[in-house]
């Protein structure tokens, strides 16, 4: 995994920008994901060879969409980890918050951030529609990230409420995602966002292309989002 991430970053151009010992630490980030898949499940992907390429590299395509020196990232739905804690291992100032619903999920990104001896992210249990109505975290952050979470109409309502005014959403998606980016653009303008472009990345070593959507918050989310799942779900905006 190591050598993969190690030239993919190379091809990203992102050689000698991001520590030295990155690829070493997500290759070992790795490494724990596939032992622990063998019993809980945290991932679909479980050849080392992939997970090198369609997890890490995948990640590291969001480097050159925004700079992330010395902010603050919360990661919805991360899952086991993604796209927060490789862009923490890539871009070291970035202060991550890895929030997800599942409690085993979470308890296992805690003791793997241990393991990994990273600080300055934490893991955090919840679901993001309630999250984004606590102080604590609704409008606290300069970047909301989210990879397989939901449709961005929906995803748009769980993130833009955790961005701070000049804040940006950046939703990793397939290509395919036109439609999807047409019918979010009524929801986007009622929370507070603006489109602000489409960028296409090949992750390395795969013929695949995966798309951000970038999402800028221009003015404070209204109150009354956002709602719950169900009303969601049954009403998108
Ligand atoms: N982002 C990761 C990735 O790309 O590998 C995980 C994707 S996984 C398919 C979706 C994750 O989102 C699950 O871990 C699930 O528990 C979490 N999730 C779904 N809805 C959520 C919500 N409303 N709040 C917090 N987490 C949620």
């Amino acid at each position: 995994m190591e050598a993969l991430i190690r030239t993919g970053l190379a091809q990203l151009g992102q050689a000698g920008r991001v520590p030295e010992d990155a690829p070493a630490l997500l290759a070992r980030y790795g490494a724990l994901l596939l032992e622990k898949n063998r019993v809980m499940n945290l991932t679909a992907i479980t050849q080392p060879q992939d997970v090198a390429t369609l997890h890490m590299l995948d990640c590291a395509t969001l480097l050159d969409c925004a700079r992330f020196e010395g902010k603050t990232l919360i990661d919805v739905g991360t899952g086991a980890g993604f796209p927060g804690l490789p862009l923490k291992v890539l871009a070291p100032s970035l202060e991550v918050t890895l929030l997800d619903s599942l409690s085993k999920r979470v308890d296992w990104l805690s003791q793997t951030i241990g393991a990994l001896g990273l600080e300055g992210i934490r893991a955090v249990h919840g679901r993001a529609e309630e999250a984004g109505r606590d102080p604590a975290f609704r409008e606290r952050f300069d970047f909301a990230a989210a990879r397989a979470v939901a449709d961005l109409r929906l995803l748009c309502e769980l993130c833009l409420p955790f961005l701070k005014v000049g804040g940006r959403f950046l939703a990793m998606k397939g290509t395919d995602c036109g439609d999807e980016v047409d019918k979010a653009l009524p929801a986007i303008q009622v929370l507070g966002g603006r489109l602000e472009g489409r960028i296409d990345r090949l992750i390395p070593h795969t013929g695949v292309t995966h798309r951000v959507i970038l999402v800028e918050k221009i003015s404070p989310t209204p109150e009354k989002y956002p709602r719950r799942w169900a009303k969601m779900q049954k009403a998108p905006l």
